[in-house]
């Protein structure tokens, strides 16, 4: 059976399974609406990079680290179970964080990016229509990292790339990073912006560790990088370049307005674009509910960037997948907006009819 097949198929078979109960978790008094939904922040590990997973510690409780690697490194039974209880006819998994980004050596960073996405490639193999990939990346070597995503998406068959923050120190609007973005608007492969921590630990962090990660730096820190890439013009340079951010858009949605209105008064350093930073942000960004239950966010989302640019993820296993799940069909959406959120907007912008071609 075709990808595309299952996931027509898949969605239709949902509307004859049974109801869940109302959830009570969230604001709403909408029922439930069962709909088959695809998911894109969903993570994997490997053992070989759990020294590089480590450096996330430091962001989450305990409890958390210790139980996140063997979700994590389970492509079967438990995955499996998750996705079916909730509805979820397919999955984008990315390597969780921050993975060769903090490699110091770019040769060992190349092979090991190349080896992580030849695994993922097998266990997508293994069930391909369930499962999709987005490559993981050594950045350290642009051109190169350019020539990977293309091969993991012509010839691996993966819908795009996942790549958590900055490199090293480098931030992916450096003009070196022009080769990259020429391939990903050449493939109209999509760019997901995942949280990590910056090189640096801000002085507004001090002393507060529950500000250092999910709480907040990582939507700051990310929400940033997006603006570079905004304001250096990357994205008026490679219209067809597209990013996703996950957790209902790291911020940005709500700001739009006041990025354009202050960027006609603020010190701009000699940059120039012809259009208001909201055209870029609309046109070539497009964000998930990934560990955001919040209609008020989700209402924020779809009106601020439109509803073609809002798509459903969970953030497994560090979000919980039934929790998501009954959000969005909750949600007090239009049903064609919730059938955008679910599915249709993602089969779009991940391109999941694409063909892949023979090695
Ligand atoms: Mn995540």
């Amino acid at each position: 059976m075709q990808r595309r097949d299952f996931l027509r198929g898949a969605t239709l078979a949902g509307a004859a399974t049974a109801l869940p109960a109302p959830a009570s978790s969230f604001e709403s008094d909408t029922p439930p609406q069962p709909l088959g939904k695809i998911a894109m922040e969903e993570h994997f590990m490997v053992p070989e990079f759990l020294d590089y997973f480590a450096e996330t510690y430091p962001n989450i409780n305990a409890e958390i680290a210790k139980l996140a690697p063997d979700a994590l490194m389970d492509f079967g039974e438990r995955r499996l179970a998750a996705m079916d209880e909730n509805r979820i006819d397919f999955v984008v998994l990315s390597l969780a964080g921050p993975g060769v980004q903090v490699e110091k050596d770019p040769a060992l960073a190349q092979r090991r990016a190349r080896s992580v996405n030849d695994f993922l490639a097998a266990e997508i193999q293994k069930r391909p229509t369930r499962y999709g990939g987005f490559a993981h990346l050594a950045l350290q070597n642009p051109a190169a990292a350019a020539d990977e995503l293309e091969r993991c998406v012509r010839h691996l068959g993966f819908q795009g790339a996942l790549i958590n923050g900055q490199t090293n120190g480098e931030y992916l609007d450096l003009d070196k990073y022009s080769v990259f973005w020429e391939r990903v608007a050449a493939l109209e492969a999509p760019v997901y912006l995942h949280p990590a921590n910056p090189v640096d630990h801000p002085a507004a962090y001090s002393g507060h560790s529950e500000l250092w990660g999910p709480v907040c730096s990582w939507a700051f820190e990310t929400a940033t990088h997006a603006l570079r890439l905004v304001f250096e013009g990357v994205f008026e340079r490679y219209p067809k370049a597209r990013l996703i951010l996950g957790h209902g858009g790291e911020t940005l949605p709500f700001s739009l307005w006041r990025f354009d209105s202050r960027w006609l008064v603020c010190n701009r350093g000699g940059r120039t674009l012809p259009n208001p930073p909201s055209f870029y942000i609309r046109r070539n960004i497009a964000v998930t509910t990934s560990g955001m239950c919040s209609n008020q966010s989700l209402r924020c989302c779809l009106d601020a960037m439109g509803a073609e640019n809002v798509m459903f993820s969970i953030d497994y296993p560090f979000e919980k997948t039934d929790l998501a799940a009954r959000f969005l069909e909750s949600a007090p959406l239009t049903q064609a907006e919730r059938t955008q959120v679910a599915s249709a907007n993602a089969t779009r912008i991940l391109h999941l009819d694409r063909p892949v071609a023979k090695t």
